[in-house]
C-alpha cells in the first residue's frame, strides 16, 4: 500500500498542516509520497524534501497555476493517483472543494474530516457538527480522504525525500478564475496553529470594539477569532471564523468572550485543552463546555483581566 499526500502551498511556502496529513497517511500505508502543485514552488519543494516519513516528493510547477484554484491543480493530481491506495490531505477550504471533485471524477467514495484511522480502509469521522461519530469503510481500491488537522499530531523530525519534477498539467478548460486577496499583515500567530486563541462573539457590539479582544490576544501571544455572526456582519474577515463552517482549532487555551456556545461554534473549538468563557448570561450554553467561566460584561471583564496579566508580567 502507498499513500499520496497532497501538500498545500500558501504564499509560496509549504502549509504546516501537511505534517498532520503525513501522520494520518502513515497510519494507512507503509509508503508515503507527497505531491505539490503550484507556480514557482522551489521553496516549498525544498521544504517538502525534508519532511519525515516521505519517500518521494512530486513537484508539478506551472506558471498558469493560481494558488487555490482546484481546476488548475486537479489534472496534475489525477495523473499520479492511479499508483496509490490512498489520497490524503489536511481538511482546509481548498481541499473541501478539491477532494470531493477528485473523488467524483475517479468514481470513488471519499471520507472527509477523518479524525481516526482504525484500519487502512476504515475511518472515523464526525457527523452533525460533531454530535455523532461515524465509522466509515471505503471499499474502492483508491481511498480518498481529508483529515482533521487537530486529530493527528504532526510528524516531527527531518527526512531526505527524492524530488521528481514535472511541468504542471493544464486543464482542458476552465470554468472559474481565482482572485487572491492578501490578508492584512499581522504579527499575530496563524489561527490554525496558535497556542492561544481569543474569540469574540456577538457580545462584541461593533467592529471598532475589536481592540478589546486584540489586547488580550496580544498579551497572551494569541490569535484573534470570531463567531460567524461577526464575520457575516463584516466586523472581521472569514479567515477568523471558528466553527462548523469556519476553522477547526484545538489550542492550549481558547477564550470565548460574548459567545453563546451554539453547537456550530462548539464544533470548531471543543477539542481545545482549556476553555475559558466570558459571558453576561450565566445560563449561556458555552459554560457547559468551559473549564473556567467568568459571568460578567466582557467590556469590564476583559480589561480587568488584561490589567491583571500586565501587573503579573511586570512583577515577575
Ligand atoms: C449551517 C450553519 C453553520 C454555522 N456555522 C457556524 C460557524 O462555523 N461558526 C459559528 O460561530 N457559528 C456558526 N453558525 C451560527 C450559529 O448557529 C450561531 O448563530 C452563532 O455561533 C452564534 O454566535 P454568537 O455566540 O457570537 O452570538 P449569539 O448566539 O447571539 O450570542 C451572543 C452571546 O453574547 C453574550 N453577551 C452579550 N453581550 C455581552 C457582554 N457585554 N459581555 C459578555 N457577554 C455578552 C450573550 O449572553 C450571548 O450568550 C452556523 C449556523 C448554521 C445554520
Amino acid at each position: 500500500m502507498a499513500a499520496l499526500v497532497f501538500a498545500e502551498i500558501a504564499g509560496g511556502r509549504l502549509g504546516p498542516s501537511v505534517r498532520n496529513a503525513l501522520a494520518a497517511a502513515a497510519r494507512c500505508a507503509e509508503q508515503v509520497d507527497v505531491v505539490l502543485v503550484g507556480n514557482a514552488i522551489d521553496d516549498a519543494v525544498a521544504e517538502a524534501a525534508l519532511l519525515p516519513r516521505c519517500r518521494t516528493v512530486f513537484a508539478f510547477d506551472g506558471a498558469f497555476v493560481a494558488e487555490g484554484s482546484v481546476e488548475d491543480i486537479e489534472p496534475s493530481l489525477l495523473s499520479l493517483v492511479r499508483d496509490y491506495t490512498h489520497l490524503v490531505a489536511a481538511s482546509s477550504t481548498l481541499t473541501r472543494a478539491l477532494f470531493p471533485r477528485l473523488a467524483a471524477i475517479l468514481g470513488v467514495a471519499m471520507a472527509s474530516d477523518v479524525i481516526e484511522v482504525t484500519a487502512p480502509h476504515e475511518f472515523v469521522r464526525p457527523l452533525y457538527a460533531g454530535n455523532a461519530l461515524a465509522s466509515v469503510e471505503l471499499t474502492d481500491p483508491l481511498k480518498v480522504l481529508t483529515v482533521r488537522v487537530t486529530a493527528f499530531d504532526p510528524v516531527s523530525g527531518r527526512g531526505n525525500a527524492q524530488v521528481v519534477r514535472h511541468p504542471a498539467i493544464e486543464p482542458a478548460r476552465r470554468r472559474s478564475t481565482v482572485r487572491v486577496e492578501p490578508a492584512a499583515a499581522t504579527t499575530r500567530p496563524d489561527l490554525s496553529a496558535a497556542r492561544v486563541v481569543v474569540a469574540a462573539g456577538r457580545g462584541l457590539k461593533s467592529a471598532s470594539d475589536f481592540p478589546l479582544v486584540e489586547r488580550l490576544a496580544d498579551l497572551l501571544g494569541g490569535a484573534v477569532a470570531a463567531s460567524r455572526p461577526l464575520v457575516d456582519l463584516g466586523y472581521i474577515g472569514a479567515e477568523h471564523q471558528v466553527g462548523q463552517t469556519g476553522k477547526i482549532v484545538a489550542p492550549e487555551l481558547y477564550i470565548a468572550a460574548g459567545v453563546s456556545g451554539q453547537i456550530q461554534h462548539i464544533a470548531g473549538m471543543k477539542d481545545s485543552k482549556v476553555i475559558v468563557a466570558i459571558n453576561s448570561d450565566p445560563d449561556a450554553p458555552i459554560f457547559q463546555y468551559a473549564s473556567y467561566g467568568l459571568v460578567g460584561n466582557m467590556y469590564e471583564q476583559i480589561p480587568a483581566l488584561c490589567d491583571a496579566i500586565e501587573r503579573l508580567a511586570s512583577s515577575s
